[in-house]
């Protein structure tokens, strides 16, 4: 779904195939998250991969970073298939890759895709050969790659060939140019040496993460515009609470907007005893906003002022929105296009019955000196009036009958 016009059309020619996900093409852009467990622990992992993929992640990332992680990983996809999670598993890879892989072949054909970093693939002469079993590895099972640059382990080697380079040419570049050239150069020529060892090019995904917003937008545009693989973008090591979010939407939907990225992931440092889930949330509200896609209907409400007296006006507000994402998870199988649904929780009558108008329900509580009620408006029109101690209960009793009567049910 695309309610911009101005999203600016996509422009990677091949698409992915991971799992029963497709990265890239014309698919839409898939929202991805990353386990925080110890993969040894594999009911911990399978806990919290279940938990990501109910909340919506279309992927989820572990890390395999040990022996003991990677045996652990035939084991976290084979209960997770007894729960009924089919969601694609992907492998993290710094540094022992290349001997994890073939030693656990179980590991290896139960990941559905295998991200390596071209900085922690090894050092010298043992990097190619390293990288080059990595990438053998994914050809004998058939998966993709997603080759991983990031800007805190990017390949020495490298970055001194290019600052080199850079050194001696006439008009020398500052040092966040060369910082970029080497990051989108590490992922080009990682991907080209992925073809020439034999990996298609429909098996490769790129990254080049920074941290910082106006650098990854400049890397991306860069990238994109060399090259036509599908593309994983997240701002890295994004941040805390709101500034991590905002980052991530200020760099994702500039990038977005220009059809840049075919598969996101928001890296939120989570509060202490944090939910998870909130990465796959911010992804999902990231793309449903800019009109890419739709997961979750979406709850308008306004800030509230002087003129609300009370915090049940927020409290409400609160309770909708929880209410619609929880009952999501069972609308999903059973409605057709519930997902589009737009309500509207609004404080008062200066802006609640015209914001109301324009969403499929919508909800006008009363402020300080106005009459104790709360109309309700259904697909622009009044239909009834809430009043006394249960309206919270009244407005969710007419969500569900509005997605009974409106949205198709699925075969
Ligand atoms: S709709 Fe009413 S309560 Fe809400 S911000 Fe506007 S004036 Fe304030």
């Amino acid at each position: 779904m695309s309610s911009n016009n101005s999203i600016k059309q996509r422009r990677t020619s091949v698409g992915v195939p991971v799992g029963s996900v497709t990265i890239g093409g014309s698919s839409p852009v898939v929202v991805q998250s990353m386990t925080n467990t110890d993969t040894v622990d594999a009911d911990a992992t399978i806990a919290q991969v279940a938990q990501l993929a109910r909340a919506g992640s279309e992927l989820v990332r572990i890390t395999v970073n040990t022996m003991e992680a990677a045996k652990a990983v035939a084991e976290i996809r084979a209960k997770l298939d007894d729960m009924g999670c089919d969601v694609p598993l992907v492998g993290d890879f710094h540094f022992n890759g290349h001997k994890l892989l073939p030693a656990y072949p179980d590991c290896a054909k139960a990941l559905s895709k295998y991200r390596i970093n071209p900085g922690n693939v090894g050092k010298g002469k043992k990097r190619d050969e390293q990288f080059a079993t990595l990438i053998e590895t994914a050809c004998k099972y058939d998966k993709p790659v997603r080759i991983g640059v990031n800007w805190g382990s990017l390949d020495p080697e490298m970055l001194a060939r290019i600052m080199d380079e850079n050194a001696k040419s006439s008009e020398p570049q500052d040092a966040g140019f060369v910082m970029r050239e080497a990051l989108i150069t590490s992922a080009l020529e990682s991907a080209a040496k992925a073809e020439e060892i034999g990996l298609a090019r429909n098996k490769i995904i790129l990254s080049c993460k920074v941290s910082g917003v106006q650098d990854l937008i400049a890397v991306y545009r860069e990238l994109a515009a060399c090259c036509d693989y599908a593309l994983h973008l997240g701002l890295t090591e994004a941040g805390m609470g709101s500034k991590g979010i905002v980052a991530s939407t200020a760099a994702l939907s500039v990038l977005l907007q220009e059809g840049i990225g075919d598969t996101i992931r928001i890296s939120l440092t989570p509060e202490p005893g944090g939910d998870r889930t909130r990465e796959v949330i911010v992804g999902q509200e990231i793309l449903q906003t800019l009109g890419l896609r739709a997961f979750v209907p979406l709850v308008a409400s306004c800030p509230g002022c002087g003129r609300t007296t009370s915090t049940y006006f927020q409290e409400l507000a609160d309770s909708i929105q929880t209410y619609v994402r929880d009952q999501m998870i069972v609308w999903r199988d059973q409605y057709e296009g519930v997902e589009n649904m737009n309500l509207a929780v609004m404080g008062c009558v200066v802006n609640g019955p015209g914001e109301s108008k324009h969403a499929n329900i919508g909800i006008s509580l009363p402020g300080s000196g106005e009459s104790p009620v709360a109309p309700v408006f259904v697909d622009g029109e009044k239909t009834v009036t809430l009043k006394g101690d249960n309206i919270a209960e009244e407005f969710r009793q007419i969500v569900d009958q509005y997605v009974q009567d409106k949205y198709p049910k699925k075969a």
